[in-house]
């Protein structure tokens, strides 16, 4: 009798415990093991480039559609398309809001940081002399502030040194150094611009292949309908099979709708649909992506210029043009603000991969050399990876 109770208790305590595990799991798999937050989309694999398919876009892809659809959406006095569009947002067909939980620059800049800090600390312990200089010169350089901004605010700390400005202890010119650094972005504001105007917005996004443009969108993307905005991403990178595949992944978490075209396509044509299509739907934001390369001998600056022309065409308001920009290339990003700036006209810049780097520096020179304003950084490669550029807590995260 004792045998049969210790057996059937067994029995029990398996079924029980089996139970728990298999809602466990089943929790598991639906949120994928992790916050929403920290979840990624899978790597992109780098499809070949193969013959046009056809038009993929995930609603209306031409522009005689999209015409149509504004055209019926007019007729029908728009109720029909934003609802549409809100049953997208609001998670049918498995979206979910992103949770965005903002890093701590702090925390993402320790490279920077232990750079300039063991030139830092050798300066704190002596006197100020030429060699302290020639330290802080060095600090900046391996920063990668660049030769023209270094020597700038060098030469400033060493006149207001002489002048009897600021003391001649290290303190005293650190303190400084950190003010001078600061007013470098002075009278910058990290926002960006919305159209006043009928239609929607349009920001496009411009920079060479692999510096971070689509997964910049795709978080730009995450943190605008989280603000509540209805957003449409445009697919314009029609070069890169893996762009669009990227960007649709990005469009499904965060809830945004997808424009997209044949491989090979016009990337004009389409921003044109996308446009059409967001301005038919009555949704707020259009986000740009462009090609950083292409496979014709069509210069890229001129085929930006084109797209540019139409991004700026009623019903689209053009307000942002973003070069992205990979922070772990240094100085080879001023040269490339620098040749995007001529073509396109840049409104703002997008430092990515600050997290990985000790080459932050870059800002600086971007920022006094081109004047172009830092408006977000990327600190990583989830959906809350990205913040706004803040000039005293970046300066602040340098210094310790
Ligand atoms: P694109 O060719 O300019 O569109 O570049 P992608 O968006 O495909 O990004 C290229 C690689 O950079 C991907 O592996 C991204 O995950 C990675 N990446 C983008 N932004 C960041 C960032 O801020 N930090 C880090 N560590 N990686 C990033």
């Amino acid at each position: 009798m004792a045998l049969i109770i210790i057996v059937a208790v067994a029995f029990a305590v398996v079924l029980v415990l089996g139970t728990g595990v298999g809602v466990a799991t089943r929790r598991r798999s639906r949120t994928g093991g992790r916050p929403a937050h920290e979840r990624r989309p899978a790597p992109p694999a780098e499809a070949p480039l193969g013959p046009a398919e056809a038009p993929v876009a995930t609603e209306p892809a031409s522009a005689a559609e999209a015409v149509a659809a504004a055209q019926a959406t007019a007729d029908a006095g728009a109720g029909a398309a934003v609802e549409e569009l809100r049953a997208h947002e609001a998670g049918e067909g498995g979206t979910e809001p992103a949770t965005l939980e903002r890093p701590v620059l702090r925390d993402r800049l320790g490279k920077a940081r232990r750079l300039l800090g063991g030139y830092l600390d050798g300066i704190r312990g002596r006197a100020v002399d030429d060699a302290t200089f020639d330290e802080l010169e060095e600090a900046l350089l391996l920063a990668d502030a660049g030769l023209a901004t270094t020597t700038k605010v060098l030469d400033d700390l060493r006149a207001k040194v002489r002048s009897g400005e600021i003391e001649k202890a290290p303190e005293a010119l650190l303190a400084a150094l950190r003010a001078d650094l600061e007013a470098t972005f002075s009278g910058d504001s990290p926002e960006l611009a919305l159209g006043e105007g009928e239609g929607p917005t349009v920001w496009l996004f411009v920079g060479v292949n692999g510096v971070g443009k689509t997964t910049t969108i795709g978080k730009v993307a995450a943190r605008e309908r989280d603000a509540g905005k209805r957003v449409v991403l445009a697919a314009g990178d029609t070069f890169r099979a893996a762009a669009g595949e990227q960007l649709e992944t990005w469009a499904e978490r965060s809830g945004a709708s997808l424009v997209r075209g044949a491989e090979g396509a016009d990337p004009s044509s389409v921003i044109f649909d996308a446009v059409a299509h967001a301005a038919a739907r009555h949704a707020d934001l259009v986000l740009a992506d462009t090609a950083g390369r292409l496979h014709t001998k069509v210069n890229l600056m001129e085929e930006l210029r084109k797209v540019r022309r139409i991004a700026e065409r009623p019903p689209g308001q053009l307000t942002e043009v973003l070069l992205v920009l990979d922070a772990t290339t240094g100085q080879n990003g001023l040269v490339q603000a620098k040749q995007f700036t001529e073509a396109v006209g840049v409104t703002g810049v997008v430092l990515t991969k600050l997290d990985g780097t000790a080459k932050g520096g870059v800002v600086l020179a971007i920022r006094s050399e081109l004047g172009l304003p830092i408006k977000l950084v990327g600190l990583g490669e989830s959906v809350a990876d990205l913040v706004e550029f803040d000039p005293a807590e970046f300066v602040a995260a340098l210094f310790g």
